[in-house]
């Protein structure tokens, strides 16, 4: 039945290995998959370097149906919103293209839509349509990477787009494993970054499992401010939060990125950016202070240039490392919480 066909994209090395009998088979299958240009769209009778006979059994197995770019947007700076519909049911999901420096950083989305109900996001107002799987999680990467700038190869990946990957954590940590393993895209796991908005049994599963990199969205230091911000803090508290993250330095070398968006008169005081420097104590940390992106109907707005470079300066004689992150592709409403599936 070509329901239950598994989806090319979504298989690792070790499964692909298993269905051909071969690990030098499955290695080759991986390199047509990743590195064919255009990107494949379908399973053609042979591919090179693979027996017809071991390939038949794959083409029996699995199909190759990536979703469609149903809209692809650039902006001035570069960036490049892609909008996604998926093959089996048109589920809408998107992802951003950010070159800079000679290589590119992919946004992917987890979910199409999120359950989390953050007040300042975007995403957070479509409520959730379903789960993306891996297969369509490598998809995203499979695409944007074909269409990356020349001299700008696409190297990274953060998952930070649609969704909360912790809330789908099975497919999330099947695509880190498929995006890092050889032959190829064999990114580094320092070159993938997981961002969550704070679900404490995911997180923990997820620096038990994966070699990735973690970034938290703390968003706010009491955890009354963070549950208005994210109604999730009265499960998951902000100490335990940081109990989990300040164990896991001990005997490791991991380091965290923890996201705070700075929002005008809300969290952006001196008195913020000293409680935040205390609650990093023993977390080997970099904080990312990201600019609030506005949106129609959202109670929040962007703190101001010189409260942020205050709150900067202070987080960083505090000694921790504070970069600001700077907004790319507002135009095309590509920035961080921005991502709803507009369609204008
Ligand atoms: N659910 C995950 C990943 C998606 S959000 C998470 O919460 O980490 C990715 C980042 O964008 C988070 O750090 C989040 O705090 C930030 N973000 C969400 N909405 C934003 C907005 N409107 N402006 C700026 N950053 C936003």
């Amino acid at each position: 039945m070509p329901a239950s066909k598994r989806q090319l994209t979504g298989l690792t090395l070790a499964e692909l290995t298993g269905l051909l009998d071969s690990r030098a088979r499955a290695l080759a299958a991986l390199r047509w998959l990743h590195e064919s240009e255009p990107v494949p769209t379908s399973l053609p009778e042979r591919i090179p370097g693979v027996a017809p006979e071991a390939w038949a059994k794959v083409r029996e197995a699995c199909e190759l149906s990536l979703p469609r770019i149903a809209v692809r947007q650039a902006a001035s700076d570069g960036t490049v919103k892609y909008a996604f519909e998926a093959a089996a049911d048109a589920a809408r999901f998107e992802s951003v293209l950010i070159p800079a420096d000679g290589r590119s950083t992919l946004c992917v989305s987890s979910q199409a839509g999120c359950s989390r109900r953050c007040a300042f996001c975007a995403t957070a107002r479509l409520g959730l349509t379903r789960n993306l799987t891996a297969g369509e999680i490598v998809a995203q990467f499979l695409l944007a990477k074909s269409d990356a700038p020349q001299g700008s190869p696409l190297r990274n990946v953060v998952f930070m787009g649609m969704g909360e990957p912790f809330d789908n954590l099975d497919e999330v940590l099947r695509a880190v494993e498929i995006l890092t393993q050889p032959p190829a895209p064999s990114l580094g796991a320092s070159h993938v970054t997981v961002s969550t908005s704070g679900v404490l049994p995911g997180m923990e599963r997820f620096l038990r499992e994966c070699q990735a990199h973690l970034a938290l969205s703390l968003n706010a230091t009491t955890d009354a401010q963070r549950a208005e911000l994210m109604p999730q803090t009265r499960q998951w508290p902000i100490a335990e939060l940081m109990g989990l993250l300040r164990r896991s330095c001990e005997g490791s070398d991991r380091l965290f990125f923890v996201e705070y968006v700075i929002l005008d008169g809300f969290n952006d005081a001196d008195d913020d950016a000293r409680r935040l420097v205390e609650l990093l104590q023993g977390i080997r940390a970099r904080v990312n202070l990201i600019p609030h992106n506005a949106f129609e109907g959202c109670g929040y707005g962007p703190a101001k240039r010189e409260r942020i470079l205050a709150f900067q300066k202070i987080v960083h004689e505090g000694g921790v490392r504070c970069l600001l992150r700077s907004s790319r592709g507002e135009d095309i409403d590509a920035a961080c919480g921005q991502l709803a599936g507009r369609r204008s």
